[in-house]
């Protein structure tokens, strides 16, 4: 099996679903005493959020390409970043490494497409549903995403930076989301993407009325899909899965 490299940190809460999931999805598959080989970075989530809220974009993009160098020197075969929102410096990533780079929208967008969905809603950031990246990456899969309208958009967002990425799940929040959830399906979207790594910890399917799309548990598992894949893919930029 090949060795994961996970950029973490972002928030750390999210990191560790990660770690704990990328090891069971191993187990479920090898059995025995199986886990994953895997390198975890951490970065500072306090420093990448100043440079999120100052729109710093390119430097907290050169900030985790040195960490994707980082884990490339020490061993990683596969890079995974355990963040949507962070994804929309993906490209400066791919550049600073040679080995293949693990792209979320690309993973959960072949789910939905299996799954036979066209219309998608999204809940995720303020940067992932309003920032192009997402949306454009989607599309060329086929798929179109619609994000909850204003004040949503701010409850959404708030709740991921005040609550879940500091470590509170507040059953408050999960009703909230459930309406914005339910205001998403009669808008028409066919099943919802929770498109922020730490969505997950506050609701899952039966907070929805139609199908959910974890892309966390997603990410894991196409990561580990290509961990195992043989004969190893060729690094030829991001990958969807082997
Ligand atoms: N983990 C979150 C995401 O998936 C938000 C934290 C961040 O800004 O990276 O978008």
């Amino acid at each position: 099996m090949r060795t994961i490299g996970l950029i973490g940190g972002m928030s750390w809460e999210s990191s560790a679903e990660y770690y704990r999931l990328l090891n069971e999805e191993t187990r479920a598959r090898l059995g025995g005493h199986h886990c994953a080989p895997s390198l975890l970075f951490t970065v500072d989530f306090a420093e990448i959020e100043a440079m999120q809220s100052a729109g710093a974009w390119d430097a907290a993009g050169d900030r985790l390409a040195q960490a994707a160098v980082t884990l490339e020197k020490a061993g990683a075969d596969v890079v995974v970043l355990c963040t949507n929102t962070m994804h929309l410096v993906a490209d400066r990533i791919t550049a600073a490494i040679d080995v293949p780079f693990l792209h979320i929208v690309d993973a959960t967008a072949e789910r939905i497409t299996v799954a036979g969905h066209r219309t998608v809603g999204l809940l995720a950031t303020r940067y992932t549903m309003e920032h192009p990246f997402y949306r454009d990456r989607m599309r060329g899969h086929g798929i179109e995403v619609i994000v909850p309208d204003e004040p949503e958009r701010t409850l959404v967002h708030d709740v991921i930076y005040q609550e879940l990425t500091r470590n509170r799940i507040e059953p408050a929040s999960r009703v909230a989301y459930q309406k914005v959830m339910a205001g998403l399906a009669e808008r028409g979207a066919q099943a919802l993407i929770l498109g922020c790594t730490e969505i997950t910890l506050l609701v899952d399917e039966s907070d929805s009325p139609v199908p959910v799309f974890d892309s966390t548990r997603i990410h894991v598992e196409a990561a580990v899909d290509l961990a195992l894949a043989d004969p190893p893919t060729p690094a030829d930029g991001s990958v969807a899965r082997a």
